[in-house]
């Protein structure tokens, strides 16, 4: 529609108001089933009410190609996911960074992160836009590393099991309860084994086994409600997370989304928070090259600046 309104505007032809053809105007001319035939006056549809300029056929084809566009963007965005959405920060201002698209003169499409604040131009915030599969791969990488340690591993167990005891409070106090109440019963028998047997001792040991018994029907149920998952369980579960395949995006995603806490980008470096206390990891780009140059690998690590036309943003 954009190639068929610069031809008319180049060709000199203005729309009814006497303005150059906009999208609008062509968008119209294309809808309008009067270039059919068909004339609706007063709400009354007459399909052969004047003469047709094009075919039926053709207007068909015009309409589901207009429709298949309409739909198009959209599959297009879901095709390419920004897995840090939500979780990259501009180092600098704070802002969020969010996902960019542009297209290179050589026509190759190009994706980024941008600062918001850059992209509004809200501050004076000059944080350059990064490549989002270089920033990406490097957040995956990171965190299969801390996901290979046995160290880490160990850590998040245990602050998994101290939140799981926090969270469920009730059941080591009726468990030190149901001690203290234990202890009082063993003690009123010894004292009923050395002779010493009242009607108040008799009635005082009827009250703690009736007392006993309630504590452990509330443990059972505390226990049925939420049960305690082991730490040999924990451990297990977070070192399935080794095997996963880093290309595949949905095993990227994972990753992502079960241990980032969040990342703070900056133009030298780059600190990652995980989803665990102490989990925070600073990465300075000069040693990322340092390490890659040892390596023999050749680096992309450069922060290139991205195009600068926006096709869309997510
Ligand atoms: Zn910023």
């Amino acid at each position: 529609m954009t190639e068929i309104r610069d031809w008319l505007n180049g060709q000199g032809i203005k729309n009814t108001r006497g303005k150059p053809m906009d999208y609008g105007s062509i968008q119209r001319i294309l809808n309008n089933r009067r270039y059919i035939g068909e004339y609706t006056f007063r709400g009354t549809v007459s399909p052969e009410g004047i003469p047709a300029l094009v075919t039926r056929e053709l207007f068909d084809r015009v309409q589901a190609r207009m429709a298949k566009n309409r739909k198009a963007p959209a599959r297009y965005k879901a095709e390419e996911e920004y897995l840090l959405t939500t979780k990259l920060f501009c180092g600098y201002c704070g802002a969020y960074l969010c996902g960019e698209s542009g297209v290179s003169h050589t026509g190759k499409v190009h994706r980024y992160y941008k600062c918001v604040s850059v992209k509004k131009k809200r501050t004076e915030c000059h944080k350059k836009s990064v490549r989002k599969d270089w920033i990406e791969d490097l957040v995956v990488s990171e965190t299969m590393k801390m996901v290979m340690d046995d160290q880490v591993i160990e850590a998040i167990v245990s602050m998994l099991m101290d939140l799981q005891d926090r969270e469920n409070a009730n059941l080591p106090l009726y468990e030190q309860q149901l001690r203290e109440v234990d202890r009082a019963i063993e003690n009123l028998l010894n004292a009923i084994q050395q002779g010493i047997l009242t009607k108040s001792t008799k009635a005082r040991l009827e009250e703690l086994e009736a007392n006993k018994e309630d504590l452990e029907t509330r443990i059972a149920c505390e226990k049925l409600a939420k049960p305690r998952i082991s730490a040999e369980f924990i451990t297990f579960w977070l070192q399935r997370f080794r095997k996963l395949d880093v290309r595949q995006e949905s095993h990227r995603k994972m990753l992502i989304d079960t241990f980032i806490n969040a990342i703070f980008l900056y133009d030298d470096k780059v600190v990652l928070t995980f989803n665990y206390k102490e989990g925070t990891k600073t990465i300075t780009f000069d040693d990322l090259k340092t390490a890659l140059a040892e390596e023999k690998i050749s680096s992309d690590l450069d922060c290139q600046a991205a195009p600068k036309t926006a096709l869309h943003s997510v």
